[in-house]
C-alpha cells in the first residue's frame, strides 16, 4: 500500500505474514478433518490442541474453557443467547450498556422477543458505565451482565474488574466483549474475574472468520449451533484448523510484543490527538481522555459530515472510519456517539483514526497536514451553501 495510509485498525488489521506462514501447512498439506483418525487428521487435531493451549495460557484459563467460533459476533451471540436460554429458570433479566457492538445489542433485542427483559445502561460523556447504576439495576431476576471491555468507536475502557466483582457478589454471570481489547489490554480472566469473554482474530493481525469465546468452567450455557460434537459439544461444525492456528499465532505475537506495539501505538495516538485538537477549531476528542485504547484517536468536528471527511481523506490516500452508521437514508450519528450525549451538530462530524504497528510518525504528520485543510475546505463549502 505504498503512499496509502491505513488508519482503520479497529475495523480490521492486515494478516501478519509470520502468522500466514504458520497457517499455510494447514490449508493444503495437513488438510485432514480433525475428527478423523488417520495421520493427517491427527496432525490437524494436534495443531488445534496446541492452538487452544496457547490461547488458554494468554487468558490464564484452562484449554477446555476456550471455544473456537467463526468470529467475534458469533462469540457474543453464543455467550448471550447461550447463557440466557440455559438460565431461563433462574430469571429473565439481562443488563448491558447502550454503547455495545451490534453483535451484543441485537442479541439482546432478539432475546426480548422471547420474554427476556433487557436494561441498556447509559454512559457518561466519556463513555463510562455508572457502577452505582449497575448495582441498582441488578435484581433477583438478573442472570447476565454483558458490558464491553473497550469500545470499538471511541476506545473507552470500562472498569472490568470492578464490574466483575459486583456481578460476583450478586451471583450474576458477567460476559465481556473483548474484541477490541485483544492485543491492547491484559486478558487474564482470573484477574479480570469475568465468566465469559469474546475475541476475534482479525483485530490483532490474525485471519478473518475466526473467533473464540472463553467460558469459565461451571457456567451454564446452551450451544447455539447444532450438529456434530466439535468443541466438546458446544459449537458444531468442522473446525477452521488454519484459522485457529492463525488465531493462536497472532495472539502469541501480540502478547510477546505487547509493550513495544502498544507503546508505539500510544505515541502515534497521542500525537494525532494533540495535533488535531491544536490545529482544528471546534473539535472534540470522543471517548475517555485517559482510559482509552492505545491505538484509538476519535473526534467530532462541529458542523460537518463525517462521511465527507472520510471521502476527502480517501482521495488523499488516507483510510479511516467514522462513527456514522450508513444504514439509514439520512446518516444518523452512531448509537455510541448519541449515548455520549454529544449535540447532533458535533456527533454528525465523527472521525475515528485507529493506528497499528506498521504506521509511522511520518504518516501521522502527513495526516496532521491533510486533515485541517480538509476540514477547513468542507466548512467553507457548507458555509457557502447556507
Ligand atoms: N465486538 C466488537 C467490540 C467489535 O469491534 C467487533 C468488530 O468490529 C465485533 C464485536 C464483531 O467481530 P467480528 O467482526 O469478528 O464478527
Amino acid at each position: 500500500m505504498s503512499g496509502l495510509i491505513y488508519l482503520d485498525h479497529a475495523a480490521t488489521t492486515p494478516l501478519d505474514r509470520s502468522v500466514l506462514a504458520e497457517m499455510e501447512p494447514y490449508l493444503c498439506e495437513v488438510f485432514g478433518n480433525p475428527s478423523s483418525i488417520y495421520q493427517s487428521a491427527r496432525e490437524a487435531r494436534r495443531a488445534l490442541d496446541e492452538a487452544r493451549d496457547t490461547v488458554a495460557d494468554i487468558l490464564n484459563a484452562r484449554a477446555r474453557e476456550i471455544v473456537f467460533t467463526s468470529c467475534g459476533s458469533e462469540s457474543d451471540n453464543l455467550a448471550i443467547k447461550g447463557v440466557a436460554f440455559a438460565n431461563r429458570s433462574r430469571g429473565n433479566h439481562i443488563i448491558t450498556s447502550q454503547i455495545e457492538h451490534h453483535a451484543v445489542l441485537h442479541s439482546c433485542q432478539y432475546l426480548e422477543k422471547f420474554g427476556f427483559r433487557v436494561s441498556y445502561l447509559p454512559v457518561d460523556r466519556n463513555g463510562l458505565v455508572d457502577l452505582e447504576l449497575l448495582k441498582q439495576e441488578i435484581g433477583d431476576e438478573t442472570i447476565l451482565v454483558t458490558i464491553m471491555y473497550a469500545n470499538n468507536e471511541i476506545g473507552t475502557i470500562q472498569p472490568i474488574e470492578e464490574i466483575a466483582q459486583i456481578c460476583k457478589e450478586r451471583r450474576v454471570y458477567f460476559h465481556t466483549d473483548a474484541v477490541q481489547a485483544a492485543g491492547a489490554l491484559d486478558l487474564d480472566v482470573k484477574r479480570l474475574g469475568v465468566d465469559l469473554l469474546s475475541l476475534s482474530g482479525h483485530k490483532f493481525y490474525g485471519p478473518k472468520g475466526i473467533g473464540a469465546l472463553f467460558v469459565r468452567r461451571g457456567v451454564q450455557y446452551w450451544p447455539q449451533q447444532h450438529g456434530g460434537t466439535q468443541e466438546r459439544n458446544r459449537r458444531a461444525g468442522t473446525e477452521n484448523v488454519a484459522g485457529i492456528v492463525g488465531f493462536a499465532a497472532a495472539m502469541r505475537a501480540a502478547y510477546e510484543n505487547f509493550d513495544q506495539i502498544n507503546g508505539h501505538s500510544a505515541l502515534l495516538r497521542d500525537r494525532l490527538i494533540e495535533g488535531i485538537l491544536s490545529r482544528v477549531d471546534n473539535a472534540v476528542l470522543s471517548g475517555h481522555p485517559t482510559s482509552r485504547l492505545s491505538n484509538n484517536a476519535s473526534f467530532c468536528f462541529e458542523n460537518i459530515e463525517g462521511e465527507s471527511i472520510l471521502l476527502a481523506l480517501d482521495q488523499r490516500g488516507v483510510m479511516a472510519s467514522s462513527g456514522s452508521a450508513c444504514t439509514s437514508a439520512s446518516l444518523e450519528p452512531s448509537h455510541v456517539l448519541m449515548a455520549l450525549g454529544l449535540p447532533a451538530h458535533f456527533a454528525h462530524g465523527s472521525l475515528r483514526l485507529t493506528v497499528g504497528k506498521d504506521n509511522t510518525m511520518e504518516e501521522v504528520e502527513r495526516v496532521l497536514v491533510e486533515l485541517p485543510s480538509i476540514i477547513e475546505k468542507l466548512r467553507s463549502l457548507s458555509g457557502a451553501l447556507v
